[in-house]
């Protein structure tokens, strides 16, 4: 008897390929581990040297977790100065990146299985695309992108919202009046590598097989019917939220957490790489103090890891760490954020609006106040407050200006106080359970996609 179309059905081999930063390298490593778990073959493609510690260390945990998850070294040819202003070294990796694609190609050919798929990321999805398309047979190609579908949507929508910079707001079908004052200055000039980067990626869009977006349906319904309505644009496959990845090491915050009471902790990060200033540190250090809430903050005091290593004593003074004591815990470097942030202890979190931070709080329920400050971080903060998962203030985070620690005080009150955001957040949290069962919209479209790549290496 002839067998079954399934039983012979190979299964994919997939590559993927993040550019640069913790909140670009998390998602992919995320999503690795989810197609591996789901059947898949894959192969992460990482380059060398990454910008910061938490990357290269993040990396070597991963292939030691997930032996069947191939290592792809990709060697960067040496960087030479573009002439957009980019001091960012983040960006600049991404460039770096984008310059030496061209050698993609040839290493490809090497894997085994050959490929049936390759995900890059979306800040170097034209150059893997423009590399890559003319390859025979053609390589499916798709990208992932780690910001917010609303935020993609305005990607979408570069260089047109350039001609629109005068205007107090931009108007997008589906998505209603975004305030210019949400939208990151570098995007609307032209001569920055932000915007012409994502005019770049988004003019590649129509020649890839789909978009993967760490999103589910009912958190950013608009957006993702603004995305699918475009028809320039391939499949939109939002897939979110990601799981998380399974870690052996427990963080040492938790020691801590285990001995405060249910909901009674606020937990304060600004992601992997947002800095506050020197000013705006003392004053959020105060303003916790006079919450009367326990809080964790995890302090950073430079964009990148490996040039920050003041301590916290030197940052906020030993007299402030007396005062904190009883009351909180400071902690300098990484943390396993979402185990704090489904840690019983948390009630609450102050967050830069990151969107792998967002789409953690969607996972586990946790209220959010948003402190956005640069980037996609205003837009994301957006979606947080139309979902119900938290609210923020607009004027903070706009220009220099200091936010005072009364006016500190009194939003982490708000927000450790409010039993109706805490009963939005958990229904949240229920939505985003159900996007992930086996019959939810997200794990339907990830299924999908692997049945679909089957066959095609
Ligand atoms: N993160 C963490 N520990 C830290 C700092 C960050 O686990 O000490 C994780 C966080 O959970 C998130 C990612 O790093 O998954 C940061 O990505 P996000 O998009 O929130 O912000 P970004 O760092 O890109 O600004
Ligand atoms: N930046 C950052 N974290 C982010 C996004 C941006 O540290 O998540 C950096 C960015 O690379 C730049 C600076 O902050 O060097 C200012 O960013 P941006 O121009 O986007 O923000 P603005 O303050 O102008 O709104
Ligand atoms: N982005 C891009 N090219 C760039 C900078 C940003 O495509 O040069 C996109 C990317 O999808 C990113 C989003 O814009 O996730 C927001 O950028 P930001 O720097 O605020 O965040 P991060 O890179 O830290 O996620």
């Amino acid at each position: 008897m002839a067998a079954t179309a399934t039983s012979i059905d190979a299964p994919p081999h997939i590559a993927l390929f993040p550019c640069a930063g913790m909140g670009h390298l998390l998602p992919f490593l995320r999503l690795s581990a989810m197609l591996s778990s789901r059947g898949c073959s894959v192969t992460l493609i990482t380059v060398n040297p990454t910008v910061s510690a938490a990357e290269s260390d993040h990396l070597s945990a991963f292939f030691a977790a997930h032996p069947q998850i191939q290592r792809l070294h990709f060697q960067l040819i040496p960087y030479k100065k573009s002439n957009f202003t980019n001091e960012d070294p983040f960006f600049i990796q991404m460039e770096s990146i984008s310059n030496s694609v061209h050698l993609l190609p040839p290493l490809l050919s090497t894997l085994s299985p050959p490929l049936s798929a390759v995900v890059a990321d979306f800040p170097i999805a034209h150059g893997v695309a423009t590399t890559l398309s003319p390859e025979q047979p053609p390589i499916p190609i798709y990208t992932l992108v780690t910001t917010s579908a609303r935020f993609f949507t305005l990607m979408t929508h570069l260089p047109h919202l350039i001609t629109q910079k005068d205007n107090s707001c931009i108007e997008i079908p589906s998505l209603g009046k975004i305030p210019l004052s949400n939208i990151p200055p570098p995007m609307l000039d032209p001569n920055t590598f932000f915007s012409a980067n994502i005019i770049s990626n988004v003019s590649s869009l129509s020649k890839l097989n789909g978009v993967l977006i760490n999103t589910f349906d009912s958190f950013e319904p608009e957006a993702i019917e603004a995305l699918s309505q475009n028809a320039v644009l391939p499949e939109i496959l939002h897939v979110g939220p990601f799981e998380s990845l399974e870690t052996e090491a427990r963080a040492h915050t938790l020691p801590w957490l285990d001995e405060q009471a249910p909901k009674s902790v606020v937990f304060v990060s600004f992601g992997s790489r947002t800095a506050l200033s020197k000013p705006q540190i003392r004053e959020l250090g105060n303003g916790l103090l006079k919450t009367g809430s326990k809080f964790l903050w995890v302090l950073k005091g430079g964009k990148v890891d490996k040039d920050d290593k003041e301590e916290v004593g030197e940052i906020l003074g030993e007299s402030f760490l007396e005062r904190v004591k009883g009351k909180g815990l400071v902690v300098k470097g990484w943390v396993d954020q979402e185990l704090i942030l489904g840690h019983a202890a948390i009630g609450g979190f102050v967050s830069h609006c990151g969107w792998n931070s967002v789409t953690e709080a969607a996972r586990l329920g946790v209220p959010v106040f948003g402190w956005p400050l640069h980037g996609d971080q205003r837009v994301n903060a957006e979606v947080v407050e139309k979902v119900g998962l938290g609210f923020w203030v607009r004027e903070w985070g706009l220009g220099e200006k200091l936010v005072g620690e009364n006016e500190i005080a009194e939003k982490i009150k708000d927000l450790m106080g409010n039993e109706n955001l805490r009963g939005r957040a958990m229904e949240v949290k229920e939505k985003a359970r159900l996007a992930r069962e086996i019959d939810g919209s997200s794990e339907m479209l990830i299924r999908g996609l692997i049945e679909s790549l089957k066959n095609k290496g």
